[in-house]
């Protein structure tokens, strides 16, 4: 779970590790929140185990407008929250609530984007089963539809990118390589940075992504490992090592070409491999 890569100071402030030692992006400390002091991660940790234990459901004290669960006398409440739900379900159908919650998000979307994406990020982590689950069944009953979505979110540059990188953490986790996240917009830098040509040979035809040091030598999942070779190069270097001696080997051997490959690569990534 490294969902929180960012943080509101203004929530959230690094404190002592956790028991459940969540570190903070490697800080060796664990993000708390300022109100209470605790690790979120654990506290989400701490809900689930309790639903899962106890039902998110259960029957408590019957809630000021007296909603009465089929006749208990109590009311039916979520343990995520403890609120009525029958309350919960009237609120929700208020359109002067639905006006102020969109308007709310906007306000934080606007005014605090970066909060409202780890929001965001933390909602589809929490949710993640039920969300998975839901999309699943709306494919399975929509499937022209999503055949179609998935069809033209392919056919875009995003989409044929997105499924590129799945691609390549699926090998990396299969050679047990690391992966660090990058953005689209930073691999469409890196292709910028080569003038959208292959970073050996110049070619401009068949180009695809290639980790210089290869996944298979446990090079990383990285943008600082990533080069814009076209298929040629990269079948003929295939899962070698000694790059240098394999491109110096090569009629289209440039040294200019090879500068500009050593200057866009992060310094661990030459270090690991043989130059
Ligand atoms: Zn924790
Ligand atoms: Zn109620
Ligand atoms: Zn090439």
């Amino acid at each position: 779970m490294s969902s929180l890569h960012i943080f509101d100071p203004e929530l959230y402030y690094l404190g002592s590790l956790c028991c459940r030692g969540h570190d903070w992006n490697g800080t060796g400390k664990t993000l708390r929140n300022k109100r209470r002091g605790r690790c979120p991660k654990c506290d989400l940790v701490a809900e689930k185990e309790r639903i899962d234990r106890l039902g998110d459901k259960y029957l408590g004290k019957l809630c000021r407008f007296g909603h009465d669960h089929e006749g208990t006398g109590k009311s039916l409440r979520t343990r995520s929250g403890s609120g009525c739900i029958e309350c919960r379900r009237i609120r929700d159908l208020k359109p002067e609530y639905k006006e102020r919650r969109k308007l709310h998000a906007r306000k934080e979307r606007e005014e605090k984007p970066e909060l409202a994406r780890q929001r965001v990020k933390e909602y589809r982590l929490r949710h993640r089963d039920r969300i998975n689950q839901e999309r699943r069944e709306w494919n399975k009953l929509n499937r022209h539809v999503a055949l179609a979505y998935e069809q033209r979110y392919r056919s875009k540059p995003l989409g044929l990118d997105n499924n590129c990188r799945k691609r390549a953490r699926k090998r990396a986790r299969k050679y047990n390589a690391e992966i660090v996240p990058y953005t689209y917009e930073q691999w469409q830098e890196r292709k910028r940075y080569f003038d959208n040509l292959c970073a050996f040979c110049g070619s401009e035809e068949s180009l695809a992504r290639d980790h210089f040091v290869p996944l298979f030598h446990g090079g990383p999942d990285s943008i600082d490992n990533l080069i814009l070779v076209c298929i040629k190069c990269n079948s003929s270097k295939h899962i070698r090592i000694d790059i240098e001696a394999w491109y110096k080997s090569k009629e289209f051997y440039d040294p200019a070409r090879w500068q500009k490959i050593l200057s866009v690569l992060g310094s661990d990534i030459i270090a690991r491999s043989l130059i």
